[in-house]
């Protein structure tokens, strides 16, 4: 290993070759990141992006986006000068319901114990990406709820908000929710985004395939009175099986509180079936069917433009106005990866730079293998040089997935949304 690596904590060229050093790390000290690091302050030195995917300028263009050269491929900022400053960590593949879009029918095999990230290693991670400069983590799964000693993960999550998080928050299916609420308000939760597809017992039971549905729909009510900062329901939209009910689903809880009812469009991933057992439905067709009984200002992206769902002020017909907005997610249809600002952690350690690309670099390997906090800048920094400008159609990404199969491609459960 180059000794002069120690000495340049943020030095990629090195960190490119560190990966295929198969981790032979000597042990040091585990950090030589100065705390309080906030890459949007840095002046980013030029480095060569030897192995970085060609992006050509067209593909780019199409999502507004300008290719800035290698200067920008450093500390959470893609080449194209995205800042990522929101980490989606997903801290286990388990879950206590099976629903269709997320998983395959005969569910997925899951991981050993010891190759999931332990709290401490997601804990020393998660504050890695807080001084690279994150300013908000989300918890997913799976189910984040059924992970034994969630109030703890969340608690040691919530203490980085002393060290720059800004925001913490979490999707659930909301089923174990209302016992844990008490501990993550505690912890510094600021907001929850809750599954929930259709109001209907028997559908929710074709879908999860399970029971649930009155549950999580008492444990959405009971999120609206605790003191979130923000609660959200998402429901994806699958055609012919619930887009009879999104103004419904508008009307249960956006209407009388503060609650924001986002549809998602049903998205590709490894054995989901999309396209085969069942389809989407577009944003255009979300937008028309919300519209045939309701009226809707358009409010733009989320998130000061940063986000993923496009939203809506709502009223009746009549001009009473709804206390919740409408948001509606269209990954496929109306991408939104021009300002993307968000990576993911998978519960096995792996650093993932775009949903829908199979792209990933281990770190839990160098983790426990002895890797300084530079090492693992060096390796997050690779990876989000490969970020491409946007996501492949539909189509190709079926096709990637089918042709990877299982083993190299992950179904929505195991990325974590
Ligand atoms: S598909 Fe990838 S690039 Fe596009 S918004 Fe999602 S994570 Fe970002």
């Amino acid at each position: 290993m180059p000794p002069a690596r120690r000495t340049a904590p943020f030095c990629s060229a090195s960190c490119g070759g560190l990966a295929d050093a198969v981790y032979g790390f000597p042990r040091g000290p585990t950090s030589d990141i100065p705390g309080g690091v906030d890459a949007r302050s840095l002046s980013l030195p030029v480095m060569p992006s030897g192995a970085a995917i060609p992006m050509d300028a067209e593909t780019a263009a199409t999502y507004g986006l300008t290719l800035r050269g290698d200067a920008r491929a450093h500390g959470l900022f893609d080449r194209f000068g995205r800042a990522h400053t929101y980490l989606r960590i997903s801290v286990t593949e388990r879950c206590n319901l099976r629903c269709r879009y997320c998983m395959p029918e005969e569910g997925v095999q899951l991981l050993p114990k010891d190759h999931l990230l332990s709290f401490e290693e997601i804990e020393r991670l998660a504050a890695l990406f807080v001084r690279l400069g994150v300013r908000k983590i989300r918890l997913t799964g799976g189910e984040p709820l059924v992970r034994r000693g969630i109030d703890d993960l969340v608690a040691r999550i919530g203490a980085l908000k002393a060290h720059g998080l800004e925001r913490l928050m979490m999707t659930s299916n909301a089923l174990l929710l209302r016992e844990h609420i008490p501990a993550l308000l505690r912890a510094g939760m600021d907001a929850v985004n809750l599954s929930l597809d259709t109001l209907r017992p028997e559908r929710f039971r074709r879908v999860t395939g399970r029971e649930g549905c009155e549950e999580t729909i008492a444990a959405i009510h009971a999120a609206a009175r605790a003191g979130f900062r923000k609660v959200k329901v998402n429901a994806v939209v699958m055609k012919g099986v619930n887009d009879d009910e999104l103004v419904d689903l508008a009307r249960a809880f956006a209407r009388e509180l503060p609650i924001e009812m986002r549809y998602i469009e049903y998205m590709p991933f490894e054995g989901n079936g999309w396209g085969e057992e069942l389809e989407m439905f577009p944003a255009a067709s979300i937008r028309g069917r919300l519209e045939e009984q309701l009226r809707l200002e358009a409010r733009g992206l989320n998130d000061g433009g940063a986000g993923t769902a496009q939203m809506y002020d709502a009223f009746e017909k009549d001009g009473r106005p709804f206390q919740g907005q409408i948001g509606i997610i269209s990954s496929m249809t109306e991408p939104f990866c021009g300002t993307c600002n968000r990576t993911r952690l998978t519960a096995d350690g792996h650093f993932r730079w775009c949903l829908l690309d199979e792209g990933e670099i281990d770190l839990r390997a160098p983790l426990r293998a002895g890797a300084t906090d530079g090492d693992l800048a060096g390796l997050i920094e690779q990876g989000l040089r490969s970020k491409r400008a946007g996501h492949a159609p539909a189509a190709v990404l079926k096709e990637t997935q089918k042709a990877a199969g299982p083993t190299h491609a992950r179904s929505m459960i195991r990325i974590g949304g």
